[in-house]
C-alpha cells in the first residue's frame, strides 16, 4: 500500500498554543481545579487526555466555582463571557487563537465605524458565537449563498463581511461572490479571514486527493476544518472518511487492498500520534511505504498569552519557551516507527477568496 502523508497536516500554531496553555496551567496551579470554557480544541482525544489530568470542561461560566482557574478555548469567546469571568473574580487565561482575535478586532472596529457585518460561517460554531458577540446588534450570520438573496440589511453602503477561519475556501468564495453581486458597495476585510492553516491543509488535499484511491481524515466530527477536508477530498473525486483514530478504520474501504493508495491527512486539532497510529495500522496490515508529499512548508509561531506569561515570570523556577514553532514536515520516528519513507515536493500556491 502507498500511504501518502501531506505536509502540512494536523496541528496548527493556534491549536498547539492552546494545548500548551492548558498543560502549563495544570502544572502552574496544582492545588486549584482547572476549568476550560468549551472544548479547548475540537478533538475528542485531546479533551479526554486533559480530563484524565483532572481538567473539567464547561459550557457556562456559571459552572466554574469561585476560586477556580478557567481557560478560554482556542475558538474565542464573546466579550460577555470574559466580563462574566472578570466579574466573578476568576483567574482566567485566554487561549483564543491570535488569528481568531484578529477577526474579533476587525468586527468591533467595523461596528464602531457604523458598518453592518455579514459574518460568513456556521451560526452554531463556537467561533461564530464569539465573533458575533463583539457586535451582536450589527452582525448577520450568513451560512450559505442561497441565503444571500433574502438578507435584510440596514444600509447597503455600510456593509462589510468577515468569515469563520475554518471554512472551506471554495464554499466561502461562493458565498462572498453572492454577497458582492448583491451588494456592490460591500467593503472587503483588510485581509482574508480564513486562516493560513485551513487554507494550506485544504490546498494540499485538493492537490493530492485526485491521485489516490481513498482519503482518510483524522479528526473529530465536531471539528469544522476536519469535516471540510473530508468534503474537499470527496469533491476532488476521492472517497473520504473522517475518523477519530485507527480503531475506526474499515478495511472494506480499500478495494484494491495492498495495491491501494491512501491519503492520510488530519484536521488542525488532531494530534500527530493519532495520524501515525493510522499509518502504522495500514502499513502493518498491508505492507508498503510511507510517502511524504510536501505541498507547503509552514513556519508559524504564536507566543503564549500575555496573562500566562506574566504568571510564569513571577515563578523563577518555571521554564518558559518564548514561542512555539510548528514544523509539520517532520516525520517523528518514535511515532511512526521505522517504515520505508520517500519525500517529494508538490508546490503550487493556494488561491485566496
Ligand atoms: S485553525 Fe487557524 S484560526 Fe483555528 S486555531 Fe488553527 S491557526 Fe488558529
Amino acid at each position: 500500500m502507498r500511504v501518502i502523508l501531506p505536509n502540512p497536516r494536523g496541528f496548527c500554531a493556534g491549536v498547539h498554543m492552546a494545548i500548551d496553555v492548558v498543560d502549563r496551567v495544570v502544572s502552574l496551579f496544582p492545588d486549584r481545579q482547572v476549568y476550560v470554557y468549551h472544548e479547548i480544541v475540537h478533538n475528542r482525544h485531546v479533551v479526554e487526555r486533559f480530563q484524565a489530568k483532572g481538567v473539567r470542561f464547561v459550557e457556562q461560566i456559571a459552572d466554574v466555582p469561585d476560586g477556580a482557574v478557567v481557560v478560554f478555548s482556542a475558538h474565542g469567546i464573546p466579550p460577555s463571557v470574559r466580563e462574566e469571568a472578570q466579574g466573578r473574580g476568576l483567574t482566567s487565561i485566554d487561549a483564543t487563537c491570535p488569528l481568531v482575535t484578529k477577526v474579533h478586532s476587525e468586527a468591533s472596529r467595523s461596528a464602531a465605524k457604523g458598518y453592518q457585518i455579514l459574518l460568513v460561517g456556521h451560526a452554531d460554531h463556537q467561533e461564530i458565537i464569539g465573533t458575533r458577540g463583539e457586535a451582536p446588534e450589527d452582525t448577520i450570520v450568513v451560512e450559505s449563498a442561497d441565503q444571500v438573496a433574502s438578507l435584510e440589511v440596514r444600509d447597503e453602503s455600510k456593509l462589510t463581511y468577515l468569515t469563520q477561519t475554518t471554512l472551506s475556501t471554495d464554499d466561502a468564495a461562493a458565498i462572498v461572490h453572492a454577497l458582492r453581486e448583491r451588494f456592490p458597495k460591500l467593503r472587503e476585510p483588510s485581509s482574508s479571514t480564513i486562516c493560513y492553516a485551513t487554507t494550506n491543509r485544504q490546498h494540499a488535499v485538493r492537490q493530492i486527493a485526485p491521485e489516490v484511491d481513498v482519503t482518510l481524515v483524522v479528526g473529530s466530527r465536531n471539528s469544522s476544518n476536519s469535516v471540510r477536508l473530508t468534503e474537499i477530498a470527496e469533491a476532488a473525486g476521492s472517497p473520504a472518511h473522517l475518523i477519530d483514530d485507527a480503531s475506526e478504520i474499515d478495511h472494506n474501504w480499500f478495494p484494491r487492498a495492498g495495491e491501494s493508495s491512501v491519503l492520510v491527512t488530519a484536521g488542525a486539532s488532531a494530534p500527530e500520534d493519532l495520524v501515525a497510529g493510522v499509518c502504522r495500522e495500514l502499513l502493518s496490515t498491508y505492507g508498503g511505504q510511507l510517502e511524504r508529499w510536501d505541498v507547503i512548508d509552514e513556519d508559524v509561531e504564536f507566543a503564549l498569552p500575555g496573562a500566562l506569561r506574566r504568571i510564569i515570570r513571577e515563578r523563577p523556577d518555571e521554564v518558559m519557551s518564548e514561542s512555539i514553532v510548528i514544523r509539520s514536515s517532520e516525520i517523528d520516528a518514535e511515532l511512526y516507527g521505522s517504515v520505508p519513507l520517500t519525500v517529494s515536493a508538490r508546490s503550487e500556491p493556494p488561491t485566496s477568496i
